[in-house]
């Protein structure tokens, strides 16, 4: 079968490779009808989460249909459609049955200890085969597929997968409420279904901070009140439009890429601040020969846990789901502290945090295809991952045919 297989930082090719089979009896091997380019595929690209095993096949957003499955999955059968949960859970431990699916204590092979286990990612963390492909095996299939209604289209299904679910969880980590004002940090595809679950968890205005300007309109699209940070003081512009007193929740779906503002007045005060940061980048990007014009990380990886801290409300709450790597330890604790806010993150639970949202989707209440803006076959994956890593103006969501 077809793949997109890790074979170095900055080294990924469509290979052929052959197809998965049945491990174990809770295995089910799933036929991919559509997956997608996620920004978590970049950093295992680019280095930013380091430690991937080079023949690794990326990717972790798929739908499908149920090919096989092992003797032990006892719910699903050979031509189920299906949503495939970016994080594996086993649904039986006590993490799972508390609804940390996240943090199962049996789906990642490292041990207990070892933390998410997902598809397509580095060694920590299974390794397990990714979505990017004609067929995956899908460990734990019982609990980490979930069914997809007929009235779910496999676009909008896809979404469903990681994306939703995360900005959904995103919120929820944020605490939003009736009335909230809430600051949503990075208005990429994340973003955008961010500023979207705040509404409709009741947030009364919603900040989009972004520098790109594609992006920022398709948070205006939504209502949200953009602030471009290559044009004003992100942190400043919160402040003045909340009297001073800053927003109720910050949601960051940026993560450890931060691009530094290319101009303006945020740019000057974030050359003065930040000279240790700089190092703390050096630490999670190994040496690497790629050419610096392709995949270009983040310079300022803390740079919005420090905008998120400055910007929110004294006693206000602050939800992370952008990805930081395992090996940053910056994090502005003295502010936060001295706010007495409430920090929460975390990677999201997919199988728990997902199921309300097909509802929601099959109901024709809410459709996140709006913001797909790229559909791609296989052939064209690569030079889809480089449009995206440059962060080129339009490329918001990238969905992929694994066959075409
Ligand atoms: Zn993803
Ligand atoms: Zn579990």
């Amino acid at each position: 079968m077809k793949a997109i297989v890790w074979h170095g930082v900055g080294d990924i090719r469509l290979d052929d490779v052959p197809d998965p089979t049945i491990q174990e009896p809770t295995d089910a091997i799933v036929r991919i009808t559509t997956s997608a380019i996620c920004g978590t595929d970049l950093h295992m690209i680019r280095g930013t989460m380091a430690g991937m095993k080079p023949g690794t096949v990326l990717g972790h957003e798929a739908v499908g249909v149920v090919e096989e499955v092992g003797d032990a999955v006892r719910g699903f059968s050979p031509g189920d459609r299906v949503i495939v949960c970016s994080t594996i859970s086993c649904g039986v431990c006590p993490q799972c049955r508390a609804g940390n699916t996240a943090q199962c204590d049996v789906a990642n092979p490292n041990g207990p200890a070892a933390g998410t286990s997902f598809f397509g990612g580095p060694e920590t963390t299974g390794p397990v085969n990714g979505l990017q492909a004609q067929y995956a095996r899908v460990p734990w299939a019982q609990h980490t597929l979930i069914p997809v209604p007929e009235a779910v289209s496999d676009e909008q299904a896809i979404l469903l997968s990681d994306i939703f679910p995360t900005a959904w969880f995103g919120a929820e980590l944020a605490a939003v409420k009736r009335g909230d004002t809430v600051a949503v940090f990075g208005a990429g595809i994340v973003g955008q279904l961010a500023i979207a679950s705040a509404f409709r968890q009741g947030a009364g205005r919603v900040f989009a901070v972004d520098g790109i300007e594609t992006r920022l309109a398709q948070a205006l699209d939504q209502n949200a009140e953009i602030i471009d940070f290559n044009a004003e003081a992100p942190v400043d512009a919160i402040l003045e439009l909340t009297r001073g007193a800053g927003v109720d929740a910050v949601i960051d779906a940026v993560g450890v890429d931060a691009q530094r503002p290319k101009s303006g007045p945020a740019a000057e005060q974030t050359q003065e601040q930040e000279p240790e940061f700089q190092e703390a980048q050096q630490e999670v990007a190994p040496e690497t020969n790629v050419q610096e014009d392709q995949w270009v990380p983040g310079d300022a990886p803390t740079l919005v846990s420090q905008w998120a801290v400055e910007s929110v409300a004294k006693a206000g709450r602050i939800g992370i789901i952008g990805v930081y790597s395992p090996q940053l330890t910056h994090y502005p604790i003295g502010a936060a502290m001295n706010k007495n806010l409430t920090v929460r993150m975390g990677n999201c639970n997919h199988r728990a945090v997902t199921p309300p949202l097909i509802d929601l989707v099959a109901a024709g209440l809410f459709d996140p295809t709006r913001f797909i803006t790229q559909e791609v076959g296989a052939t064209d994956a690569l030079e889809a991952y480089r449009s995206f890593d440059r962060r080129e103006e339009g490329w918001l969501k990238t969905v992929l045919d694994p066959s075409a």
